[in-house]
């Protein structure tokens, strides 16, 4: 039986299986989190190759069978948490590598969590291609969005390869295709917490210019927006999707000096 509002399109073709756990590079030394073990099919594949793996699923079922297998093997190197993974907070004593065949529904989610935590070094995920193709998006390219801005603030993404939907058992719709990702951190520092949030809103009015976008922003004149704008040589009659991620870290420093702070 499977659980549709968990996600649960299973991967059965073992050579991408293989294929996914060979893009992390793992080591004996490697510390694995893979989110979402489901049957266990990369689960696995990874054990053999690394000192320790956590699995976070969300399926007691699911939990229990993976415990009973592991424990008839006399595999001592995995634990399986039954939790779900948007409310499980990661430990921040070891560093580690990320492995996971994304719930496509939960996908970005998951994507947000993880990406600010400084103890990832390498992630491979599999994720619908279209929330790939937001991932991985650059200025003027109407995938183009927050989730493009957040991923490259973060990390440097690659799309490794895509997987066709007979790949899955149940298979998604065939018009479904999903694509194998690698992320690596840049371990930046976290931005001002008004970066963030003034990219949402942009993006929110990603029909008007940037001007008219910015001046709807925490009450800023238009004056005051048209001299932040020119200083920084930005066309004022730009869509936001037209601007660079560096665009969108000198504007927000700018306009941080306009915003009175809110008690
Ligand atoms: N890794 C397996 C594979 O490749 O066949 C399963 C992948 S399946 C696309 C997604 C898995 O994530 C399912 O096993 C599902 O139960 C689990 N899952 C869904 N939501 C979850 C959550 N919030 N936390 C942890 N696991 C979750």
């Amino acid at each position: 039986m499977y659980k549709k509002m968990y996600g649960q399109n299973f991967l059965i073709d073992n050579n991408i299986a293989h294929n996914i756990v060979k893009a992390a590079n793992l080591t004996k030394d490697d510390n694995v989190l893979e989110i979402g073990p489901g049957k266990g099919i990369l689960t696995k594949i990874i054990l053999p190759l690394v000192d320790y793996l956590i699995c976070i699923e969300i399926d007691t079922k699911l939990c229990k069978q993976l415990e009973y297998f592991f424990a008839s093997c006399a595999i001592k190197n995995v634990k399986i948490v039954n939790y779900d993974f948007l409310k499980y907070c990661i430990p921040d004593n070891k560093k580690f590598k990320i492995i996971a065949n994304l719930p496509y529904n939960i996908g970005t989610a998951i994507i947000q969590k993880i990406l600010p935590i400084s103890n990832w070094n390498t992630a491979i995920f599999m994720l619908q291609k279209e929330t790939v193709l937001k991932l991985t998006a650059n200025p003027d390219d109407k995938n183009y969005g927050y989730i493009s801005i957040f991923t490259l603030y973060y990390s440097d993404c690659t799309i490794l390869f895509n997987v066709s939907a007979k790949c899955f058992n149940p298979s998604p719709k065939s018009t479904i295709t999903s694509s194998v990702i690698k992320l690596t951190n840049k371990f930046s520092k976290p931005p001002d917490p008004l970066f963030f949030y003034f990219i949402k809103h942009v993006f929110s009015t990603r029909r008007k210019t940037i001007l008219n976008s910015i001046c709807s922003f925490k009450g800023l004149q238009k004056q005051q927006v048209r001299k932040i704008l020119d200083n920084l040589k930005v066309d004022s009659f730009l869509r936001p999707n037209q601007l660079s991620i560096s665009d969108f870290l000198k504007l927000t420093e700018e306009i941080k000096k306009y915003i009175i702070p809110q008690i």
